[in-house]
């Protein structure tokens, strides 16, 4: 048995405490929490979780909008030495029953709005549920509970994804990799001055999770401006209020934005964007960095790493690259044959280091196929530079084959967004009796602007070769988006597939 290991979330969270003091650190819907009231009411919740029988190493589910309990909740679980297993509240009954009896959760706190929801999926599961705003008060009411002792492998996430692909499936990350990725990211975040913070991300998906983490590692007393859920003109009201200096989102986030009347919002402030979970066009970032006056840093990752990879720095940036591996991360690209290619050749990313999963809960097979021989196959294609850098391509599972060619849908996007109507862009392969696969796109256009999805498709064909562009563009109310908001290729595939 090995001993107590070095990397305890909860200890994280302690020494986060005893490092800054107490000091207003997190704003939510109108009211200020302090450092020590997060810290006390965690503690009094971890051993209200203990006196309600949870043990070390049992999954608590936690499945809420963003609220300030979910801080309070992640740290409590740690502290009560069980396994944070974050659920998007998005689910379908069926879903939920499938994630509650994969991960044997025994006990759950949940919003209120969801606990019809919740206990339809739980019938005949022993699950102790807790509903903030009810009876959740009895877990901090509880005797504040010491750390429990954990070893640097335990569980200290399991996190489902996948779910619009199939089945979801548990990530197991620990302790170790949640804390030495967190570093990481907060090493990035010390290159910019930036300290007050708006998070609309959710807590729930393990880039929301990684932030908050990264935060527990900080230097300087960071404040922290939650959002329930993103919404454009919530977001822009906030930063102008709290003087607000960084935001970390998703590109569709900062799509959404740049089609808001920005001229209305004193937005001085800004300094810097953290951008990740999926591609980054280039023309947004230009454009967003114009509009906002900040540098938007990016960083590349998945779930299966613990979230993050690589990250930019400032003012270190190179057009078009996520940054180079943070320091635990090794990164090596690889042919499909599993043989590495030399730098600037495109490969399917690959990566070792402590950040990588333990497996996927339950499914032993699936995790020998995409860990081997402790190196993580992403399924993203991608290459590093002479220098380091990595540039992400697109997923493999994405890649558009059209008459024998190979599409990348995000060069398609990429052009589409070009144009000054578009605001989203999302292409898919469409099944095709000739081609194979046709190459479409639907979009959703910027407010106050019109266009016709004939007029895109000429306006990619002048610009792109000829197997390229799309043949269809569709413009769309919205693109579909996951919870986290990336383009929900599934959905788009269900949608471009429809006869019309
Ligand atoms: P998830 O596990 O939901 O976080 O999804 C991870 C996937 O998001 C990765 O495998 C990538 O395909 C994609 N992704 C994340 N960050 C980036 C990025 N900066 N650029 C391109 N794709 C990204």
């Amino acid at each position: 048995m090995s001993g107590p290991g070095e990397h305890n979330l909860a200890v994280l969270a302690e020494r986060s405490f005893e490092r800054l003091g107490d000091y207003e650190s997190l704003f939510f819907e109108g009211t200020w929490l302090t450092s020590a009231e997060i810290h006390e009411r965690s503690a009094r919740a971890a051993g209200g979780l203990r006196a309600h029988g949870v043990r070390p190493g049992d999954r608590v589910v936690v499945m809420t909008m963003n609220t300030p309990e979910v801080f309070i909740a992640y740290r409590a679980i740690w502290r009560a030495g069980a396994v944070v297993t974050p659920v998007i509240f998005l689910q379908s009954e069926p879903e939920l029953r499938h994630i509650l009896t994969d991960s044997g959760a025994t006990a759950a706190i949940i919003s209120p709005e969801l606990a019809g929801l919740f206990e339809a999926a739980a019938d005949g599961l022993r699950i102790a549920t807790f509903v903030i705003g009810g009876n959740y008060a009895e877990l901090e009411a509880g005797r504040p509970a010491e750390i429990e002792p954990r070893t640097d492998d335990d569980l200290a996430a399991l996190l489902y994804t996948g779910g619009t692909t199939g089945r979801a499936k548990g990530v197991m990350l620990s302790h170790r990799g949640l804390w030495e990725n967190g570093r990481g990211l907060d090493l990035a975040a010390r290159t910019t001055p930036a300290t007050r913070t708006l998070l609309p991300l959710p807590l729930s998906h393990a880039y929301g999770l990684i932030v908050v983490i990264a935060g527990l590692h900080s230097d300087r007393r960071r404040v922290s401006v939650l959002q329930r859920w993103f919404d454009p003109t919530g977001w822009l009201e906030l930063v102008a209020e709290h003087r607000l200096e960084s935001s970390s989102l998703v590109p569709a986030m900062l799509q959404l934005l740049l089609g808001q009347p920005l001229g209305d919002y004193d937005l001085s402030s800004l300094v810097s964007f953290g951008s990740g979970g999926a591609t980054l066009p280039p023309a947004i970032r230009v454009a967003a960095e114009k509009a906002f006056g900040v540098t938007v840093l990016q960083g590349y990752g998945l779930t299966e790493s613990s979230a993050v990879v690589s990250a930019e720095r400032m003012p270190d940036h190179r057009a078009g690259s996520v940054g180079k591996p943070l320091a635990h991360a090794e990164v090596a690209i690889r042919d499909l044959e599993g043989n590495p290619v030399p730098a600037g050749e495109d490969g399917e990313i690959c990566v070792r280091g402590p950040g990588v999963m333990l497996g996927y809960w339950n499914d032993p097979e699936l995790t020998a196929r995409t860990v081997r021989d402790g190196w993580l196959h992403t399924g993203d294609i991608g290459h590093l530079d002479e220098d380091g850098y990595l540039y992400v391509v697109d997923r493999l599972k994405d890649l558009i084959i059209r008459g024998g060619f190979n599409v990348f849908p995000r060069d398609v996007e990429d052009v589409l967004l070009e144009h000054p109507a578009v605001q989203l862009a999302a292409c898919v392969g469409k099944p095709d009796a000739e081609s194979g696969e046709e190459v479409v796109a639907v979009v959703q256009l910027a407010p106050g602007h019109r266009v016709s999805g004939a007029e895109l498709v000429e306006f990619a064909r002048a610009r792109m070769a000829r197997y390229k562009y799309p043949r269809e563009v569709t413009v769309l109310d919205a693109v579909p988006l996951t919870s986290v908001g990336k383009i929900n290729r599934r959905a788009v595939r269900d949608l471009v597939g429809r006869d019309r």
